[in-house]
């Protein structure tokens, strides 16, 4: 989802997508995403892109759902993120200075190499912003045994309770994301 500077009208562009898979799994590649995160086909939203005196005014929603890993028992679970846009777009030669004073709202500023504006990674690197660091499918998941590797406290693992990390969990973790 690659916008022309040029193909933005005097009168502003509007930008409207639902549910299309790829998307967001292009910049998903591109840029160094946490380990375990997937994007859902289900992603919708409405941009706006409008020439302003501070560079392109780039705002609008999305509502995206995220395949998340849990960091414990690493099943898969869904979030949904709501995200509100409200950015600056400018050339990295034309670097603008954005005026916090006259400037509406708290846009954040975006610097761009090219003449081109890749909003499915902007709307990525938001997206990704949301995320916790360590996901949980659950805040009280108690993850898998390090011994047996089933759930613990599920009635399958009859192991005795240590907090020792087995190498064998690493190897399970790493089967169960591919
Ligand atoms: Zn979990
Ligand atoms: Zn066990």
């Amino acid at each position: 989802m690659k916008i022309r500077l040029d193909d933005i009208p005097e009168n502003g562009l509007e930008v409207t997508f639902s549910g299309d898979r790829n998307i967001l799994s292009q910049a998903l590649e591109h840029i160094s995403s946490p380990v375990g995160v997937g994007v859902d086909p289900f992603i919708k939203g409405r941009l706006i892109l409008r020439e302003t005196t501070e560079g392109i005014a780039l705002t609008g929603k999305i509502r995206a759902s995220l395949n998340l890993l849990c960091s414990r028992c690493v099943a898969e679970f869904n979030v949904d993120r709501n995200i509100d846009l409200n950015f600056v777009v400018n050339r990295l030669s034309q670097e603008k200075h954005v005026d916090q004073e006259t400037c509406s709202g708290e846009a954040d500023e975006i610097i761009i190499e090219g003449f081109e504006i890749d909003v499915a990674e902007i709307i990525l690197q938001e997206l990704l912003l949301e995320l916790p660091m360590n996901p949980l499918c659950r805040e009280d998941c108690p993850g898998l045994c390090p011994n047996c590797g089933a759930m613990r406290g599920s009635g399958d693992c009859k192991c005795p309770v240590e907090e020792v990390l087995d190498p064998r969990w690493e190897k399970l973790a790493k089967l169960s994301k591919k």
